[in-house]
This record gives C-alpha cells, structure tokens and sequence, in this order.
C-alpha cells in the first residue's frame, strides 16, 4: 500500500494549510537506491503561505534518520535527514522558466494536484549529497567485495614488505 497525499498547492496557501505526518523510508520507491536498509521513517511538515513579495509558497520540513549505502564499501552509513526549504509556487510555465532563472529559488509548477509524498521524496534525494560515502578510511573494507581501493593508497603503500614483495615479482 502506497501513500498518497494530494493537494491543490494554491488553495492549500490559500487557506494557510498545515499538514504533517510520517512517513516510512520504505515508501519512498526512488529513494531505495540509496538506502542500505529501509528501516525507519521521516516525519514532515508542509505548510502553505506567501512571502514577503505575496507569492506563493509551499514550506517544507523533513526530518529523520536514514541508512544510506556508502558507494566506495556499499556498508551501511548514518545520515540525518534535516529539511526545511521553502518551494516558490510558479502559475503559468512562463512563470516557472523566469523562476528557475535565478539559482537560489527553488520552484515548482503549481498544478491542480501535487502528491505531496513525492514533493517529499523528491526534496530528500536532492538534499543527499552526490558522493555518498564513508570519510577517509572509515569504510569497512572487509564487509564488500566491491571494495575500489584508494589509487593514492596503491602508490603509497604504508607496508613496506608489499613494495620488497613487489619489486621481488618484477625480478622473476
Ligand atoms: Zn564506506
């Protein structure tokens, strides 16, 4: 069973909405590539209002905790998921492209209905950052077999018997 939550994203400022909820980590389908285990789940809160200059907005906060799969060892890594942005809600695609032109709003086309779920699932993914890993020499090198040794490492090995050992093979 998926969640669904749909609002009309103009009336809900309107009427200065507020909804929140939880969700489970699990029912974010697109999410799952990143997650090492779907335990667990996010609370949010979206609330509807206008801004200083009267237009639109859709205020979001997302928080939780997540296990995100580390992409040098694919181990297990503790993320805090903390959100709170604000959507600026364009009327017309003319709206939207003008927007979008200046990087520091985020804008989304304000249709009839919006899943509210994927707004929110959609806010997470874009919050992880690109290189979702383990920091310098923190992976667990013996839970993969993926595991992509470090190239600096290979170059500079701190165990002096693997160079002698190295050298030895070349002699052969
Ligand atoms: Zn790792």
């Amino acid at each position: 069973m998926s969640v669904r939550f749909v609002i009309d994203p103009l009336d809900f400022v309107r009427k200065t909405e507020v909804h929140h909820g939880r969700i489970p980590l699990a029912e974010f389908s697109r999410l799952q590539d990143f997650l090492y285990e779907n335990h667990g789940d996010v609370v949010y809160q979206v609330s509807g209002f206008l801004d200083q200059d009267d237009k639109p907005r859709l205020r979001m906060k997302i928080t939780g905790e997540a296990q995100l799969c580390c992409q040098r060892c694919l181990g297990g890594l503790a993320h805090s998921i903390d959100i709170d942005t604000s959507l600026l809600l364009a009327k017309t695609e003319r709206e939207l492209i003008l927007a979008d032109e200046d990087n520091s709003v985020d804008v989304i086309l304000a249709t009839a209905e919006i899943n509210v779920v994927d707004l929110i699932e959609e806010e997470i993914i874009l919050s992880l950052s690109i290189s979702i890993r383990h920091s310098e020499g923190k992976c667990d090198v013996h839970q993969s077999k993926y595991y992509d040794p470090d190239p600096a490492e290979i170059a500079n090995p701190k165990n002096p018997f693997a160079v002698l050992s190295a050298l030895k093979k070349k002699s052969h």
